[in-house]
């Protein structure tokens, strides 16, 4: 009942006034300040995996060398990430995801609807990129899933949980070259049901994540989605970090 717990995050809030998990002041769990320092990848971007690129005459549609050899995210139609995981956006996440903080979530997933400001309404479904189920019931929650359902609910999108399982628990992609990490998430996803491939068929879908650094991830999701038939697959992640710093895209 989420209008019970708005109530009780209210009290609560005016008992223990929250702090910014990022500067501790004191008003909001993320505040405005804070927020601001989160910026989106320098552009321009590839259109395809929404990787900074360098700035010399591509022609338009511009991408990045990878995508434009057609060996890139071959099961999702695109990327796009809020920012760059760094400084403010760094430590919020990590509150996020390991300190229990869920309601970061909220604050957060503000930020993801630019990137997709032009069709972000014409989504049927949001589909966060499940745990495995082992790895969600250590941490209790799926912060993918925090994030999905708080930007579904600002834009009034349906989030479904039931559609994708995550069949095999993956190694961390942390020291993975780009090629690895693809060879260790293939298949690493598929439908639950039947009934989920139908609920999948025809449909524009969005894949959320936190953080993404190759994609990796997001297109082995995409992957039985795009089997099932759906009409088109982007992924959406909170963050990526920038070239060079790959400690975030663990596997869960
Ligand atoms: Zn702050
Ligand atoms: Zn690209």
């Amino acid at each position: 009942m989420p209008g019970m717990s708005e109530g009780l995050n209210r009290l609560l809030d005016a008992v223990y006034p929250p702090r910014c998990v990022v500067c501790q002041r004191v008003g909001a769990v993320v505040c405005a300040d804070c927020l601001s320092r989160m910026h989106p990848p320098d552009a321009p971007t590839c259109a395809h995996c929404g990787a900074t690129i360098p700035d010399t005459d591509y022609p338009a549609p511009r991408l990045c060398p990878n995508c434009s050899a057609g060996r890139n995210l071959t099961h999702l139609d695109g990327v796009r990430v809020a920012t760059d995981y760094a400084g403010a956006a760094r430590t919020a996440l990590l509150a996020l995801k390991f300190a229990g903080q869920r309601r970061v979530a909220e604050p957060l997933a503000t930020l993801m609807v630019a990137p997709f400001e032009c069709d972000i309404r014409s989504v049927d479904l949001v589909i966060p990129v499940p745990l495995h189920p082992s790895h969600q019931r250590e941490r209790g929650y799926n912060q993918a899933e925090l994030l999905a359902r708080a930007l579904a609910r600002t834009e009034g999108l349906r989030v479904r949980t039931d559609i994708l399982e995550r069949t095999r628990a993956t190694e961390a992609q942390t020291r993975l070259s780009r090629e690895d990490r693809r060879r260790n998430v293939a298949g690493a996803f598929a439908l639950t049901s039947p009934g989920a491939a139908a609920a999948v068929m025809g449909n524009r879908i969005l894949l959320g994540d936190d953080v993404t650094t190759t994609g990796s991830t997001l297109d082995a999701a995409a992957e039985p989605l795009r089997a099932a038939g759906a009409a088109s697959v982007w992924g959406l992640a909170f963050a990526r970090p920038s070239r060079g710093d790959s400690d975030a895209d663990n596997a869960s």
